[in-house]
């Protein structure tokens, strides 16, 4: 038995049921990671172009936030949230010089779950009776909060959480054509005249990431800002995602000139530790006081990370690279996958990409392959068809390139073949 084996069946024999450990057959079972790479418990090294579901962006173990994690482990671990700490202040900081203008204030938190169930709270709150709008296709965790803002109806049958509002299409030009914004905005319309009170927010993520990479048109953003302001409903925005720099701006939404109300942070921000957050415009924000809180809220080991992250994020102008040598990359998947029947759609932006395929039993031979030839891609889409790319922002050119030829290679070599 191998050691990865000797793991899995450790596991099996104890875990409760219900969680994705066992989604892949077989299992990858993770021992160590650094900078673009990951390896499996019996030393096989793999490039992670999925940068563990879009976490890595400064790279795994970056020795500032390994360096930041020592030294506040030794000074002060746990600061119950009920009292203020030097770290919290500098987080808060730290998020300040990253924020999109206009979002000043922000609340802590561990997952991005958590960071979007104090967002849909503040909503409640802005509005106690009013409806919060979501869209096919999103994705803003598994939370009981959660769940039932998630488009796909599969997540929420599984946790038997009913739909937390209504939803409208979300524009998805290769699905809608040149109507996508016109049909989503119709039916924003129809449903604020349907409502019987006014809506309470808008919330969704400014490119869909577990939606399978969907880019809405340009014009999107800015008429949604303009219905929500008309209507009065909070627009909230999920960047847990799209933000740190994959897109190629620090937050997707800085493609629009938009500023949401409320908008949420996580993955990348931790630096590899688990750290999220809600930033807001100060009016968005007005709990009374002890409204929220927990235990934890944060940790300050998580903080620290967090603060390193962010400053690798600025430093090493990471949007910027991601800016840089994104389309390259994109170009490259493209042509590697040009005239394969089956491929709907090569779309990307900034590091993240997407192959849209024709199914997803397709999709999950391809990500097998891909992985058997030592890379680590991701799936998602609408209905999990999708193929998705989010490396590490730090990733070398050569790098990149080397495996998007196996990722894409993978998608091609697998298509039709048995499962
Ligand atoms: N929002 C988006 C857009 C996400 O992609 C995710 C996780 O994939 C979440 C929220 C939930 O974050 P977490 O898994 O940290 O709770």
């Amino acid at each position: 038995m191998s050691k990865s084996e000797d793991i899995v069946a450790r596991l099996r024999k104890l875990e409760g049921g219900g969680l994705r450990t066992f989604a892949e057959d077989p299992p990858m079972v993770w021992e160590k990671a650094e900078g673009c790479h990951v390896w499996d418990a019996d030393g096989k090294r793999y490039l992670d172009l999925y940068g563990g579901f879009a976490v890595a962006a400064i790279g795994y173990g970056h020795p500032k936030v390994v360096a930041a994690i020592q030294a506040q482990a030794a000074t002060l671990m746990h600061c119950p949230s009920a009292h203020p700490s030097r770290i919290r202040s500098e987080f808060y900081e730290a998020l300040a010089s990253i924020a999109p203008s206009g979002l000043e204030r922000f609340l802590p938190a561990v997952t991005g779950a958590m960071a979007n169930e104090m967002a849909i709270l503040l909503a409640r709150a802005h509005r106690p009776k009013g409806a919060i709008v979501s869209f096919a296709g999103s994705y803003f965790g598994r939370s009981i909060g959660t769940v039932g803002f998630a488009g796909k109806v599969k997540y929420r049958e599984a946790l038997g959480i009913p739909a937390g509002g209504p939803f409208v299409p979300f524009p998805y030009p290769l699905r809608q054509g040149a109507a996508a914004t016109d049909l989503t905005m119709q039916a924003l319309e129809d449903l604020a005249r349907k409502e019987p009170q006014p809506l309470a927010a808008v919330m969704l993520e400014p490119i869909q990431g577990n939606g399978g990479v969907v880019i809405p048109p340009a014009d999107f953003l800015p008429r949604l800002r303009q219905f929500c302001d008309r209507e009065g409903a909070l627009l909230i925005l999920d960047e847990i995602q799209s933000g740190c720099g994959r897109t190629g701006r620090l937050w997707a939404v800085e493609h629009s000139g938009v500023t949401p109300d409320l908008m949420t942070v996580g993955k990348g921000i931790g630096g590899g530790v688990a750290a999220a957050a809600v930033m807001g415009r100060p009016d968005a924000m007005n709990w009374k006081p002890d409204s929220y809180t927990s235990t934890f809220l944060t940790n300050n080991l998580n903080l620290a990370a967090a603060i390193a992250a962010i400053g690798v994020l600025r430093e090493e102008q990471l949007a910027g690279r991601a800016a840089a040598i994104g389309p390259a990359g994109l170009a490259r998947m493209k042509s590697v996958l040009s005239g394969i029947e089956g491929v709907r759609e090569v779309r990307g932006l900034g590091l993240w990409y997407a192959a849209e395929l024709a199914d997803a039993a397709w999709a999950g031979r391809a990500l097998k392959l891909a992985r058997e030839r030592g890379v680590i891609v991701g799936r998602s889409g609408y209905e999990d068809n999708v193929i998705k790319l989010s490396p590490a922002l730090v990733i070398p050119e050569a790098d990149l390139h080397a495996g998007i030829d196996i990722a894409a290679g993978a998608i091609r070599d697998s298509e039709g073949a048995a499962a």
